[in-house]
């Protein structure tokens, strides 16, 4: 019985190695875990046009569903109606913003020979934007049953979002009360609509002192602008006699905001709600298809689109010809894909820069708009395409996973002329970083020579091609399914067009609709929120943790043969220029992308074989310029720095030397100068040496493994031993009656 029994063990643990060794397959391993359905892809804005369960979405993300395009539709109606709007025009052309230093004053002066104005112009300075908000409107909503919500979002979104917008953009201050002019009013009272903020008379009269920009907040629970669990909708009401907005409404949808029993919201929830007000600030700020028409040469003043606005006659993304008032060629082109599809791109010079730089492909035009139709009469969007900025705070969906304010979106603000920005306060987007002009305007899913679905090569670890793929965020900082959605079951009934139909016989399917149908790793999975498939958050380890994961703010998904992408601790060094991995103690080595290495998990026990990440991805800052060097020049994709890539800013400008292209702008230094500090701490079991027995080579046993091969031996030969005996007939002899 005993020797069965040890037989059976030594079997299971042969068996279990012999199988490891080969590594666990991936096919097999999602088979056997919980597959993604179409169920728990939930708990993400994502996909709630699709209408799967929502926890918050936002209007102006929820473009494609029907109530959302009305929201977009009556916002656009109040930036038109205006006769500013139509004309380029301020209504009231008296009304003149103070300023002791405007660099296009100046220059205007110069010009007319003003002699004076010399040493003004030399004196011109931006200092970062002083924002106030007027919450009289909020305050009046105020009840026992919303009072926490109201204190929430005057107590931490509203001075969050003005104090990141401060710190990101610099104008030349207003030197005295900023006045509101009527003219630009809605009846001459409210600031964008009746429903929003009746601006206070005082505001008109006498103006408000240290502001360059006045955001009116109410808290209307308007049925035109609240419907769709809308959280909040901002329009731009006011403007200096350079187009600049000076004053905004926010209108905050109270029933949408979602507190803790005592009025207190985790950090992500603030940092969620605080994403979504600097995404609608940024609308008011000029990032709005009606917007753009009103943008000036930043060293002139002089209007990119000349006045007054005339119209013409264009095909807009849906296909239809309308005409409408747009921007100059020199702001905005429209340009037909090869697959078809229209689309408008911002093709003003630092934008352009930076898009070109993103992707590494210096032959784009600029930076392209939504090409979704985003509401009955829309022409272009307001947002960055989602397609090729999925990850981006201004696209038009939010992501589940991070939501990224890029220099692209800064340097749309520095191209409008009204501001100066600190790139600092962005980050680059990992998705298509250096991906090439294929990943900008190839299709996302190609076919193999098997006529099946399959992700070239330039979108590897971005787009996914199997509804049960599991993988990781673009970021690596999530854990992610496959978002492959069947367009025939959702209502109302909206098919891919032909051009986004990636899966040879089943047209129906595809990913998101605002990623032009790509299937993309951006589902939740296992009933699990997009938080809790943070691998950077430590509370989301894993009791039965078999594979030796790490959930850690150094943690990242990494993809693996074990199912789904797994959290490890990792750290991007800049002398090897590398990422290093840690897996149960041991750093190994990523030199290249999509890189496989073989390690051990599960105390040892199971051999699993990582993928490295595109290196871009987990660490932007090596392995990519820094701040898509501003906008200010070209980055280098292919620069070697002692025989080692190593991307570098080339300054348009030689003797440039602002903030960007040169080495004068640093990223906060998200990775390693050395690899001194990281050392290998395997996580040695008692049973590893024993372990090594079966799955190493002799020469690599340690003395404990040769101590447990030489007993395992000796155990053998005394088995072997009983077994012989037992089988020896006894000696007649010595049997006794
Ligand atoms: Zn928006």
């Amino acid at each position: 019985m005993m020797r069965a029994t040890l037989i059976l063990v030594l079997a299971m643990v042969a068996s279990r190695l012999g199988g490891s060794g080969a590594g666990v397959n991936a096919a097999e391993s999602s088979a056997s875990g919980t597959r993604v359905t179409e169920n728990n892809v939930r708990g993400t804005a994502k996909y709630s046009n699709d209408n799967y369960g929502v926890r918050r979405v936002q209007s102006i993300h929820k473009s494609d569903s029907p109530e959302a395009a009305a929201i977009r539709q009556e916002l656009r109606a109040i930036e038109e109606k205006t006769q500013r709007s139509q004309t380029g025009f301020n209504v009231d052309p008296n009304h003149s913003v103070p300023y002791d230093n405007h660099p296009w004053e100046a220059r205007r002066k110069m010009q007319e020979g003003n002699g004076a104005a010399q040493s003004q112009f030399a004196g011109t300075f931006f200092k970062p934007m002083r924002i106030r908000f007027e919450t009289k409107s909020l305050d009046d909503m105020r009840d026992a049953s919303n009072a926490a919500k109201i204190d929430f979002i005057k107590n931490e979104i509203l001075p969050r979002t003005a104090s990141f917008w401060s710190q990101a953009l610099a104008v030349v201050p207003v030197s005295g009360p900023l006045r509101i002019s009527t003219g630009e009013l809605d009846n001459r009272e409210y600031c964008g609509d009746y429903e929003f903020t009746r601006v206070p008379s005082e505001h008109i009269s006498q103006g408000i002192e240290g502001a360059d920009l006045v955001l009116y907040v109410s808290g209307t629970p308007s049925s035109r602008f609240c419907s769709y669990q809308t959280l909040a909708v901002a329009v731009a009401c006011n403007f200096d006699q350079f187009d600049r907005p000076i004053a905004g409404a926010i209108n905050v949808c109270l029933s949408t905001v979602e507190l803790n029993a005592d009025g207190t919201a985790s950090p992500a929830v603030i940092q969620d709600n605080v994403d979504v007000a600097i995404h609608e600030v940024s609308h008011i700020l000029g990032h709005s298809s009606n917007s753009y028409r009103f943008f000036r040469d930043p060293d002139t003043g002089e209007a990119l689109t000349p006045r007054p606005f005339s119209t013409r006659q264009v095909t807009c993304v849906d296909g239809v010809s309308r005409s409408l008032i747009l921007p100059a060629d020199n702001t905005m082109a429209f340009v037909e894909a090869s697959n078809g599809q229209r689309f408008a791109s911002i093709v003003t010079p630092k934008v352009r820069a930076i898009a070109r730089n993103q992707f590494d492909c210096q032959s784009l035009d600029g930076a392209q708009l939504e090409n979704q139709p985003t509401g009955a009469d829309s022409c272009t969007g307001d947002h960055w395409d989602e397609r090729l900025y999925y990850d981006n705070a201004l696209s038009g969906v939010i992501s589940p996973t991070t939501n990224i304010l890029t220099p692209m979106t800064l340097a749309l603000f520095e191209d409008s002329g009204w501001y100066k920005a600190n790139y600092t306060q962005a980050r680059i987007s990992p998705w298509g970083l250096g991906a090439g002009c294929d990943f900008a305007t190839g299709p996302c899913i190609a076919t193999d020579a098997n006529g099946a679905a399959s992700v070239p090569d330039y979108g590897r670890g971005y787009f996914c091609s199997d509804k049960a793929q599991k993988g990781c965020s673009s970021g690596h900082t999530h854990k992610m399914g496959c978002t492959i959605n069947d367009y025939y079951h959702i209502v109302p009934r909206d098919l891919p067009d032909k051009h986004f139909q990636y899966f040879d016989g089943l047209p129906t399917l595809g990913g998101p609709r605002q990623a032009d149908f790509c299937p993309l790793f951006g589902s939740t999975y296992e009933g699990l929120e997009a938080e809790q498939l943070d691998c950077r958050e430590s509370t989301n380890a894993n009791t039965y943790n078999l594979y030796s994961e790490i959930w850690g703010q150094d943690s990242r998904c990494i993809e693996s043969t074990a199912g789904e992408g797994r959290c490890y601790r990792t750290a991007c060094v800049q002398d090897i220029m590398a990422l290093k991995i840690n897996v149960r103690g041991e750093w190994l080595t990523c030199q290249y992308d999509f890189q496989e290495l073989e390690t051990r998990v599960g105390a040892g026990l199971l051999a699993q074989t990582i993928t490295c990440p595109r290196l871009s991805t987990v660490c932007p800052d090596l392995f990519a310029c820094p701040f898509n060097c501003a906008g200010r020049g070209i980055c280098n994709y292919a620069n070697t720095v002692n025989g080692t890539v190593r991307p570098q800013c080339e300054c348009f400008d030689q003797k440039d030397t602002s903030p960007g292209c040169s080495d004068s702008l640093i990223p906060d230094g998200a990775y390693l100068e050395n690899g001194n500090g990281l050392f290998n701490n395997l996580e040695e079991n008692f049973f590893d040496p024993l372990i090594a027995v079966f799955v190493d080579h002799p020469d690599l046993w340690a003395s404990a493994s040769w101590a447990w091969a030489a007993g395992l031996l000796t155990v053998f030969f005394v088995l072997l031993l009983c077994i012989c005996s037992s089988c020896l007939p006894s000696p007649k002899g010595s049997q006794k009656y």
